[in-house]
C-alpha cells in the first residue's frame, strides 16, 4: 500500500501537463494535477490557438484584395477588433472546457490554485494551504514572457496583454526578432497599425535558413512594417498620447502601444524547487536527462520549463514519454531532432531539418535546390509576393536533411514533409514522387537544378529603419 495520497503529482495543466495525467492515469496511476490560472496553458490561452486566429482574422485583408483580380467587385469589408477578440475569447473558454473535462474523465483529482514543493514529496496549494504528498511529482509549469529592465518597461505590454487590447493602436512598436515578434507585427500590420519592428540582431528569426531570413524580410517591408535592426532600446517614456520610445543611437520613435516580445523563461521561480534539491540551469529551466527526470529521482519535468523545444507538440510529446516510461512500463524517449517549425507570419515559415549554414557544417557536400517563384494565384491576383522554397541535401548519401519554404500554406506543406525527412527519403525519393498538380507544392518533387548562389546573390537586408519607399528607390 503506497503511504502517498498520490502516485502522481502534476504542476500546471498546460500541453504537457495534461497529458501526462491523462495517459497516467489511464495506466492506472493515481493522479492530482494543480492549476493556478486556467486549463490549457499557454498553448489554448495565450498562445498557439488564440494566435493562430488572429493570423486568420488578419489574412481576410489579403483575400478581400486579391478576390478584385477574379472578378470580385464590392469586397468593401469593415473589420472589428472587439467582434474578433470576443469571438476568440469564447472560443478559448470552450477548449478550456474540454481540457478539463478531459481530465475529470480520465479521473485526475483537479486541484485549483498555485502548487509549491514542501519537499520532494509534498506539495502545498494555495489558496487554502492544502497538503498533498506524491510517490513521482511532474513540473509542468510552462513559461512567461519577461520584460526587459530598461527605464520605462513597465508602459510596454507583453504577448499575454496583446491577445486583449481594447481596441487596436493606430501605432504598435514591438520589440523582438524571434517567431512571436514577427507573427504580431504580421498580424498588427494587417489591420492597418503603423507597425514597427525593433530587433537587437542585424536580421530577423535568429537560427532559421538564411534564404528565409531575408525573403521574409523583403516581403514583410514590401507590407509596410518598419523593420529596425542592429538596435536596442535605450528608455521609453510615456507622452499625453503616446509613448516615446529612445533607442541606444539616440533614435526617438513614437507609439500608442509597445510590446516586448525578447524572450520567454521558465516558471520555476518560488515554487520550491531548490529546496527540494531540483538543478536549475542558467535561464532557470530545470535540468533534466534523457527521459525527463531531474536531479532529484522521483521529479521529472516536461514542456516549456526544461526550456528544450519550447512547443506544444514537443510538451506533449514529453509528457506522453514520461507517463508511458514511469507508469506504462514503456519506456520511450523523445527525439528532439527534426521538429518542424512554423512561423505564422504572412506570408508564412515552414521548416524541417538543417539550415543551409548548419548543413554546410555538417556535410563535406552539400546540394542545394532552390526555387523563388511567384504563386499561380497571384498571377491573377497582381499581388506582389513570391514564394521560397529550399530542400537540402547531403551529395554524399543524396539524403534531403532541411526543408524550408516561404508562403502561403507552407506550414501545412512542411507538416506532410517532416513524414519524409523522418524517414530518411533522399533528393531521388522526392524526384520519383509524382507532382500533384497545380499545386505550390509540387515544387518540391519538381526541383531538378542545383542553386549557384554566385549565379543569383541574394540581396541581405540593410540594418537601420526602412519603408516599402525605399526599397523601391
Ligand atoms: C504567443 C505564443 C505563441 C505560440 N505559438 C506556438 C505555435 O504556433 N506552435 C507551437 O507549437 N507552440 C507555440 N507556442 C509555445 C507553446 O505555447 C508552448 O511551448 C507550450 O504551451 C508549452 O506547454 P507546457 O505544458 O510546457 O506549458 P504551458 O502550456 O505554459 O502550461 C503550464 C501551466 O502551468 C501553470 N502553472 C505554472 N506554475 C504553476 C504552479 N506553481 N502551480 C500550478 N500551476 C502552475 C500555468 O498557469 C500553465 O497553465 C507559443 C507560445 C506563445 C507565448
Amino acid at each position: 500500500m503506497s503511504t502517498y495520497d498520490f502516485d502522481l503529482f502534476v504542476v500546471g495543466a498546460g500541453s504537457g501537463g495534461v497529458r501526462a495525467a491523462r495517459v497516467a492515469a489511464g495506466h492506472g496511476a493515481k493522479v492530482a494535477i494543480a492549476e493556478e490560472y486556467r486549463f490549457g496553458g499557454t498553448c489554448v490561452i495565450r498562445g498557439c490557438i488564440p494566435k493562430k486566429l488572429l493570423v486568420y482574422a488578419s489574412r481576410f485583408r489579403d483575400d478581400f484584395e486579391d478576390a478584385v483580380g477574379f472578378g470580385w467587385a464590392g469586397t468593401s469589408a469593415t473589420f472589428d477588433w472587439p467582434t474578433l477578440i470576443a469571438n476568440k475569447d469564447a472560443e478559448i473558454a470552450r477548449l478550456e472546457g474540454i481540457y478539463r473535462a478531459l481530465l475529470e474523465k480520465a479521473g485526475v483529482h483537479i486541484l485549483v490554485g498555485r502548487a509549491e514543493l514542501a519537499d520532494a514529496h509534498t506539495l502545498i496549494v494555495q489558496p487554502g494551504n492544502r497538503k498533498v504528498t506524491a510517490r513521482v511529482v511532474l513540473i509542468a509549469a510552462g513559461g512567461h514572457p519577461v520584460l526587459p529592465e530598461i527605464p520605462g518597461a513597465g508602459h510596454a505590454i507583453t504577448s499575454n496583454e496583446a491577445f486583449h487590447l481594447e481596441r487596436l493602436p493606430a501605432s504598435m512598436i514591438i520589440v523582438g526578432g524571434g517567431y512571436i515578434a514577427v507573427e504580431f507585427a504580421s498580424i498588427f500590420r494587417a489591420f492597418d497599425v503603423d507597425t514597427t519592428l525593433i530587433y537587437r540582431g542585424p536580421k530577423i528569426l535568429r537560427g532559421f535558413d538564411e534564404g528565409l531570413r531575408d525573403a521574409l524580410t523583403a516581403e514583410l517591408l514590401k507590407r509596410g512594417i518598419d523593420i529596425v535592426c542592429g538596435s536596442e532600446i535605450a528608455k521609453i517614456e510615456k507622452g499625453w498620447t503616446e509613448l516615446s520610445v529612445t533607442l541606444k543611437n539616440g533614435t526617438t520613435i513614437a507609439a500608442k502601444q509597445l510590446m516586448f516580445a525578447t524572450g520567454r523563461k521558465p516558471n520555476t521561480a518560488g515554487i520550491g524547487l531548490e529546496a527540494a534539491g531540483v538543478k536549475l540551469g542558467p535561464n532557470g529551466q530545470i535540468l533534466v536527462d534523457t527521459q525527463s527526470r531531474s536531479s532529484v529521482e522521483n521529479i521529472f519535468a516536461v514542456g516549456d520549463v526544461t526550456d528544450r523545444v519550447n512547443l506544444t507538440p514537443v510538451a506533449i510529446r514529453e509528457g506522453q514519454a514520461f507517463a508511458d516510461s514511469v507508469f506504462g512500463n514503456k519506456p520511450t524517449l523523445v527525439d528532439h531532432d527534426l521538429v518542424p517549425t512554423a512561423v505564422f507570419s504572412t506570408p508564412e515559415i515552414g521548416t524541417i531539418g538543417l539550415t543551409e549554414a548548419v548543413a554546410r557544417e555538417r556535410y563535406a557536400k552539400l546540394d542545394v535546390y532552390r526555387a523563388q517563384f511567384r504563386p499561380l494565384k497571384h498571377t491573377l491576383s497582381g499581388r506582389d509576393e513570391r514564394m521560397l522554397m529550399k530542400l537540402l541535401v547531403d551529395a554524399e548519401t543524396d539524403r534531403v536533411v532541411g526543408c524550408h519554404v516561404l508562403g502561403p500554406d507552407a506550414a501545412e506543406i512542411v507538416q506532410m514533409a517532416a513524414i519524409a525527412l523522418r524517414l530518411k527519403a533522399t533528393k531521388a525519393d522526392f524526384d520519383a514522387t509524382m507532382a500533384l498538380h497545380p499545386t505550390v507544392a509540387e515544387e518540391l518533387v519538381t526541383m531538378r537544378e542545383k542553386w549557384q548562389p554566385a549565379l543569383q546573390p541574394v540581396a541581405p537586408p540593410r540594418p537601420g529603419k526602412r519603408r516599402v519607399a525605399d526599397e523601391a528607390a
